[in-house]
């Protein structure tokens, strides 16, 4: 599943051949997309100027004169940028033609992204109002984190992959956050001393920077996401290492269910 340093990497990917160019025409070949995508939106989106291109969680948002595109990856989504006339294949689900003579291609054979648009303020749309800020955003540090769980008896792992707290912290980057940071997943949030959280919130940031700058320099002129994670395997600590010895302390890594999803901890490193 795409990741937010996989979209972060996907938008950044697009943004140089998207910003400034007109659509000529937006082709939807599929609308039974996650929410089935608005009839009337090639017309409505015909002839605008894109203006920008940004993330927001791992929606990608391209700015139009009048309003906006919301889109998602999904599970299984990616975008490439072809010339226009590129044979279409299975999964390719919509096409953003472009004045340029190229195009943004979506693919996702399990049809789990998605494709909004709208005018006004992007941020109050039912998919984004609720989330909280981005994890390398400034507002998002240790006196944030260590206000936002006094009182939260949810273990900390899974506090800190709701989105409603912090977004964008998937299951990878959320286990390797808290092994640098050296705090067990399982310990309840408001265990958490103020110095704790200061230090998971710069473990989250760093991880996810790490992930983003391979991203980066790993997809060139083909822009996407197949799910390969944005951390190289030979940096991840404790990620799918079951039995294999910690790097920092030759215990072996440590392997439990939580909330229905796998986590892996040192049980010497983190406490
Ligand atoms: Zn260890």
């Amino acid at each position: 599943m795409p990741e937010l340093p996989e979209v972060e990497t996907t938008a950044r990917g697009i943004m140089p051949h998207l910003t400034g160019r007109w659509i000529r025409r937006l082709a939807v070949h599929e609308r039974r997309l996650r929410w089935p995508v608005a009839a009337n939106l090639p017309r409505w989106a015909k002839d605008q100027q894109i203006t920008g291109v940004r993330r927001r969680a791992k929606y990608i948002v391209v700015d139009l004169e009048r309003g906006w595109l919301l889109t998602h990856l999904g599970m299984s989504g990616s975008m490439l940028i072809l010339p226009a006339s590129t044979a279409r294949e299975t999964h390719d689900h919509y096409d953003v033609i472009l004045d340029s003579g190229w195009t943004l291609r979506f693919n996702d054979p399990r049809r789990f992204g998605s494709l909004h648009h709208g005018t006004g303020d992007v941020g109050i749309h039912p998919l984004l109002r609720d989330l909280g800020p981005e994890p390398l955003d400034r507002s998002f540090d240790g006196d944030y984190l260590h206000y936002m769980t006094r009182g939260k008896r949810v273990a900390i792992k899974l506090a800190i992959m709701n989105s409603h707290l912090v977004v964008g912290v998937g299951n990878i980057y959320a286990s390797e956050a808290l092994f640098r940071a050296g705090i067990r997943p399982e310990r309840t949030a408001d265990s958490l001393e103020h110095v704790e959280c200061v230090a998971l919130a710069a473990a989250i940031k760093s991880v996810l920077g790490m992930a983003i700058e391979h991203g980066g320099t790993t997809l060139r002129d083909y822009v996407g996401a197949g799910g390969e994670p944005g951390l190289f395997r030979q940096e991840l600590f404790v990620y799918e290492r079951a039995g294999e010895a910690c790097r920092q302390c030759g215990a072996a890594i440590k392997h439990k269910v939580q909330g229905q999803r796998s986590t892996y901890f040192c049980g010497s490193c983190q406490r």
